[in-house]
């Protein structure tokens, strides 16, 4: 098992505390790496770093700032299935039907901010005063914290230092200590495409610790956090004041309307609950479906349901590997015996999987009956669950979709063009896709949670994420 370091100042190092954590693959329960134990000293030590690279990158052409881009995303193309491995290996998600493609997407995300920071244009305005020229500017925030969760260690960190990066800023990021040899190879990349010393600061460690010192710290200017809601709350209190975005929970409720093509449906629903085995942010939590409709619609996504294939994320057969890490595996426990104890009923699965080489294979699983007061209706599971509810009225199904905390993302199945926009600008949520899964996205689209819920703030996306992450800036010229 190798002893791996943070990138800091251009430098791989240990952690001045001298300790380290493991590392573990959850299809297997082994150690795969032992990781620096970062603490607060040596994230201060980032952010004194990033103020260094901070001068270099601003100080780019975005000419070469989007060439710097390319050359990540040819390294990363480059070392693709090694990527994909350790992705696997950390993460659990399958190697073939998932983690392959999550390599790609993270391609995808620096080739399109490179792209998109060249054809980035801001305005020139008409004032009433016939002497002034009034013209906005774009500049980089500064040093960005950013924090990054382990469902997606490759993308959800491209979401941020790509576009980060085209903007101009320098990064000090904290990834989730059960993906850190995810983020530890990412860095390497970074390395390896000749990113200005300073520009790029890795720390390893507890969030709680290393993640809240680059929160709070005076010395980093703005934040870009991706994880659970609770965390994003201490998130917007420690670094009051500072521009944030937070991408935070989701409950994808999707709706299915009796006039839907229910084969579609069933199809693209299975694949909202089951793929990444559910622990995706816009996963399908919540699944109302018209009464007329219910058990033949069930029928179907039960058939789904069985066709998963549990086990081993290397064998090519493999369509599910195990979850991450065993709270997230504990809470979804939990929320199947909630619902059996509210009275809903569990078709298939509900339980963690017998016979597998770990204990956090969770069984794809299926519930009718589900009421607004189980768990599944309150909380996010981040599990491979289907609780479905049923509605009769349109406007019932809104309004049972909009009863609990998020507002992420939201679909709706039907073949009513008047009733799709009904529901897509009535359904709460930052996001509806019509008849697709709540868990489509391109990473240039903007993304994020509706105000007054508690899904986040602001929106991510190609050339939306690069806005988020500059500053508008207003130059006035007096020509008397
Ligand atoms: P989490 O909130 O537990 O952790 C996220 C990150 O925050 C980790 O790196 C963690 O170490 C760090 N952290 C923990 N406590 C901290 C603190 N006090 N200060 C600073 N940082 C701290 O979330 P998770 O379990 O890693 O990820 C799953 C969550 O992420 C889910 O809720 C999911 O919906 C959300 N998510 C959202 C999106 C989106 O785009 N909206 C995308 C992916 C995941």
């Amino acid at each position: 098992m190798k002893t791996e370091k943070m990138f800091i100042g251009g430098e791989w190092v240990d952690s001045v505390s001298g300790n380290y954590f493991e590392s573990v693959n959850p299809a297997t329960g082994q150690a795969i790496a032992s990781i620096p134990e970062g603490v607060r000293k040596d994230a201060r030590m980032a952010i004194q770093s990033a103020r260094q690279g901070f001068e270099q990158i601003s100080r780019m052409s975005v000419w070469d700032r989007s060439k710097l881009l390319v050359s990540i995303a040819e390294v990363i193309s480059r070392r693709r299935e090694d990527l994909a491995r350790v992705l696997t290996l950390e993460q659990g998600k399958p190697y073939y039907s998932e983690a392959l493609d999550e390599i790609d997407g993270t391609v995808m995300a620096f080739a399109d901010a490179a792209e998109q920071i060249k054809w980035l244009e801001t305005s020139v305005i008409p004032v009433e005063d016939r002497n002034k020229r009034v013209l906005t500017i774009r500049q980089p925030k500064g040093v960005y914290a950013i924090i990054t969760p382990w469902n997606f260690p490759f993308m959800v960190a491209a979401e941020y230092l790509a576009p980060g990066l085209a903007a101009g800023n320098a990064i000090v990021w904290v990834p989730a200590p059960t993906t850190s040899l995810c983020a530890i190879r990412l860095a390497e990349c970074f390395e390896e495409a000749g990113v200005p010393v300073g520009v790029l600061n890795l720390v390893t460690g507890k969030g709680a610790v290393v993640g809240d010192e680059i929160v709070a710290n005076p010395g980093t200017d703005a934040i870009g956090f991706t994880g659970s809601t609770a965390t994003g709350h201490q998130i917007a209190v420690r670094g009051a004041g500072k521009p944030m975005l937070l991408e935070l929970g989701g409950n994808g409720p999707t709706i299915v309307l009796k006039d839907a093509d229910l084969d579609h449906a069933a199809r693209m629903i299975a694949s909202g609950c089951f793929y990444n085995a559910g622990q995706v942010c816009s996963a399908t939590e919540r699944i109302l479906i018209h009464r007329d409709v219910h058990d033949e619609f069930v029928a179907k996504l039960v058939n789904h349901a069985k066709e998963i294939i549990i086990g081993d994320p290397f064998d090519q057969r493999t369509t599910m590997g195990p979850l991450n890490n065993e709270p997230v595996t504990l809470k979804n426990d939990i929320h199947a015996k909630d619902c059996l104890d509210k009275g809903a009923k569990i078709l298939i699965g509900g339980k963690r999987a017998a016979n597998k080489t770990s204990d956090l294979f969770f069984e794809p699983t299926v519930i009718v009956g589900v009421t607004e007061e189980c768990l599944y209706n309150k909380e996010e599971t981040f599990g491979p669950v289907a609780p479905v509810m049923s509605f009769s009225t349109h406007e019932e199904a809104v309004e049972i979709a909009a009863r609990n905390n998020w507002g992420l993302v939201s679909s709706v199945f039907t073949s009513n063009l008047k009733d799709s926009m009904y529901f897509a600008e009535n359904l709460r949520a930052g996001i509806v896709n019509i008849n697709d899964s709540s868990n489509y996205w391109e990473s240039h689209v903007p993304f994020g949670g509706v105000a007054g819920k508690a899904s986040g703030v602001g929106r991510i996306g190609g050339k939306y994420s690069i806005n988020e992450m500059s500053d508008l800036k207003t130059i006035s010229l007096d020509l008397r």
